[in-house]
């Protein structure tokens, strides 16, 4: 007897040899129908008898192809209409897109295996790749997903590449990119005036200019690198001078898993991750002794380490044969480079050649940044290889929504459903290229996603431009939201949580309700409201931005707060270089409150003790001070200083107490690894008590730890277990980064709720 089956499947299904998979089981159970694409995923339409049809489901839920992700299957049976063939049909595109796009995927192991077989046609092919394989989300401009909607459309496909690509047991069935070097994309090499070098191998040239000291510029799927030779100390410093790059590491691309353990030390889950098909760049611990170029990394104990993910990567790193610096194509601040001829003009003078080729890149993507947590991921800076996945939610968004996200490492979120399109890291809003990057990303997801969204959320910060453009558009609800707010239903929303919970939020800065810069914060958190029950001490932050570059303002804060005199007088550590007349002036702003923001953040705390102990006083990027002085806390520690929590309708924690000791111990000359291990110990300890206390009055036992702080390792591994030693279920954000590039989630969220409460009120 037999049936007829309509299936309906939602996911990551396009682009990830779904039909392929689909047509074979079908043929081993000799079902009869067919399979399509549509806009919303892949259709089946089965005949057969019932039992088979049962496998066959059964088949699809357990054993889907490896790059396919699931969200949903449907299906419904209808009479039998004779059918005994199975056949692959042309997708339909559909009003509403629904499909999801994947995003783009390292070299497999098959296709590694032909790209070093001598025999193979396609050795040493640079673009070689399969339906497991190779760029999605940087190639896709529209779906559904097919050639034609990509960037790869300008290549016909020789009669050899489209034999492989119309065989549906061929592993290379409908994968879109598909090329060999007759019919595909192909590479070259440029000097830095554009004109192309004459070589019959731009590939092995450029390992020999590299080894010869040369910056080369390698296009690669999201973007343009710089690399260099890492272990070249005088290159590593040009790049750097070049690139207006003073101090913030550089990532590192090693030729193969063993060469990263020569500088790196590495445990499984770190294993896992560096080799997982994302490829991100993980943070590993510098081994010793590190026979890297020092300037690096300077300060720091981790290094950005990754392996190479396309097969490009893979032939130059091979010819190479040595770990060589990778990091974004651009000036210090600027977008990274992805289009050839701005590529070109903006690298010009930091590159002494170019690698290149000619399949266009259509999205912009960074790599991404992870590290191992506890054996669990987290994600600093979530690009390539994880966007456009989506973050899937438990309760669906009523209607679709637009998250501008924050102002520093910005990303936006685009809502719709059960599904949060959280993008790739756009970057701080802080010139005119990383806003258009900005807007035409938005423009290209709505695009992409088929959505016009009706609610637009955005940070409570005035001046930041994601607010001012949520403020311009028209036509749609604007819901503000409070950035440590977001930062807590980020990680909320990714647990299912819906509260209310302890809320622990701290970095470096957002805007709160009463025009203070907060950043030490405790909540008691839904995913629609909050009450902040304490936070720390507000310190006057004396000429704003300025104070985020020159920690040695915040330490003056606080040792004025807590002595009433300025550090030189103290006899602190390296304080009289600063210089008196700076201090005098900076000290009169702060006791007369003139040019200052009350802060209570907690990165800008760390900041004060890097430089109270005298390690740094000035920085060039955001957040080094409080990266070295984690880097220098010594393990082994368990003392911590004292501090006090002052009753209130919202608690104030003082910290002067410690302030006072730090002071007192640096002066003494006690070690800097020592004060740093005893100041996180203190951290943890605030964490621990003030959950304790809030546990106690509201019996929560639920506490959710986000914010850019929470990237610190020392603390993280030590608040944690110490949480859960008193009883609390602790939660982390996992899938998006604990820092402002998690935001834009966590806002769609709130927004989503807040429109919803105030429609079932009105
Ligand atoms: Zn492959
Ligand atoms: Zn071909
Ligand atoms: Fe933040």
């Amino acid at each position: 007897m037999r049936e007829r089956c309509h299936i309906f499947v939602e996911g990551i299904v396009q682009g990830v040899g779904f039909r392929s998979f689909v047509y074979t089981l079908a043929m081993r159970k000799s079902l009869g129908g067919c399979v399509f694409n549509d806009s919303n995923g892949v259709v089946i339409e089965l005949e057969g008898e019932r039992a088979d049809l049962k496998t066959f489901l059964e088949c699809l839920s357990d054993n889907p192809p490896a790059l396919a992700s699931i969200d949903r299957i449907v299906h419904g049976s209808a009479p039998a209409k004779g059918e005994t063939t199975f056949r692959i049909a042309g997708s339909r595109p559909e009003a509403q897109r629904r499909a999801l796009v994947s995003p783009d995927v390292s070299t497999c192991a098959d296709c590694l295996a032909e790209l070093f077989d001598p025999r193979n046609r396609r050795y040493h092919y640079p673009f070689i790749n399969c339906t497991n394989c190779g760029p999605r989300f940087t190639i896709i401009k529209n779906v559904p997903y097919d050639r034609q909607s990509s960037t790869m459309a300008d290549f016909p496909m020789c009669a050899d590449c489209r034999s492989e690509f119309d065989d549906p047991t061929d592993r290379r069935f409908h994968a879109q990119p598909n090329a060999c070097a007759r019919c595909g994309p192909n590479v070259r090499l440029l000097d830095a005036a554009g004109a192309v070098i004459v070589t019959t191998d731009p590939i092995e040239q450029s390992a020999q200019v590299l080894q010869e000291g040369a910056i080369v510029a390698v296009k690669g799927l999201g973007g343009y690198h710089l690399a260099c030779n890492a272990f070249d100390s005088e290159v590593v410093a040009r790049l750097r001078k070049r690139k207006s790059r003073e101090n913030k590491p550089f990532a590192l691309m090693a030729p193969d898993f063993d060469r990263v353990k020569w500088v790196c030390r590495i445990d499984p889950e770190e294993e896992a991750l560096l080799c997982s098909r994302n490829r991100p760049i993980v943070l590993l611990r510098i081994g010793e002794p590190s026979r890297l170029a020092p300037q690096v990394a300077p300060g720091h104990r981790f290094l950005g380490m990754m392996l190479p993910y396309t097969p490009l990567h893979y032939l130059l790193l091979k010819a190479v044969n040595q770990i060589l610096v990778m990091t974004s194509g651009n000036l210090s601040e600027e977008p990274v480079a992805y289009e050839d001829a701005e590529a070109l003009q903006r690298l010009g003078q930091i590159a002494d050649y170019f690698l290149v080729h000619d399949r266009a890149i259509h999205v912009r993507c960074d790599d991404s940044v992870v590290r191992s947590v506890d054996g669990q991921e987290m994600i600093v800076r979530r690009s390539r290889g994880y966007a456009p996945r989506p973050i899937a939610l438990a309760v669906p968004f009523k209607d679709p929504i637009l998250a501008c996200g924050a102002h520093f490492k910005n990303t936006f979120c685009l809502a719709k459903e059960h599904y949060a399109f959280v993008s790739q890291h756009i970057g701080a809003l802080e010139n005119y290229e990383t806003f258009e990057s900005f807007e035409n990303t938005i423009a290209h997801f709505k695009y992409l996603f088929g959505t016009e969204p009706s609610i637009v959320a955005h940070d409570m910060h005035p001046q930041y431009v994601s607010t001012q453009y949520a403020l311009e558009l028209k036509g749609v609800t604007q819901v503000a939201v409070q950035h440590h707010h977001a930062h807590i239903v980020s990680c909320m929303a990714e647990h299912g949580l819906e509260g209310p919970v302890i809320g622990v939020t701290f970095d470096g800065l957002g805007y709160g309700e009463d025009g203070a810069i907060w950043g030490g914060e405790f909540f008691v958190a839904t995913l629609v409201d909050y009450e902040r029950r304490a936070h720390f001490r507000y310190i006057p932050l004396a000429g704003g931005d300025v104070a985020i570059r020159q920690p040695w303002r915040v330490a003056l804060a606080y040792v004025i707060d807590t002595f009433e005199t300025d550090p030189v007088l103290l006899g602190l550590p390296g304080w009289e270089g600063i210089g008196r007349g700076k201090l005098t002036l900076v000290q009169a702003m702060i006791t007369r409150r003139l040019n200052t923001v009350s802060t209570s953040s907690c990165g800008r705390l760390f900041d004060a003790v890097a430089s109270i102990v005298g390690l740094r006083h000035e920085v060039t990027y955001e957040g080094q001070a409080a990266v070295e002085l984690e880097s220098a806390a010594l393990d082994g520690v368990e003392d911590r200083y004292a501090f006090e929590i002052n009753q209130g309708s919202c608690w104030e924690i003082d910290l002067r107490p410690a302030v006072r000791n730090i002071v007192h111990e640096a002066r003494n000359g006690e070690a800097i690894g020592v004060i740093s291990a005893k100041f996180h110990n203190t951290v943890v300890s605030v964490i621990v008590e003030v959950s304790k206390r809030l546990r106690e009055q509201e019996g929560l036992r639920q506490v959710c730890l986000s914010g850019g702080t929470f990237q610190n390792l020392y603390l993280l591994e030590r608040v944690i277990p110490a949480l859960r030693n008193c009883g609390f279920e602790v939660f982390r954000n996992i899938q998006v980064p604990p820092n402002d590039g998690g935001i834009s989630l966590g806002q769609a969220v709130v927004a989503s709720r807040k429109v919803q409460r105030s429609s079932s009120c009105a």
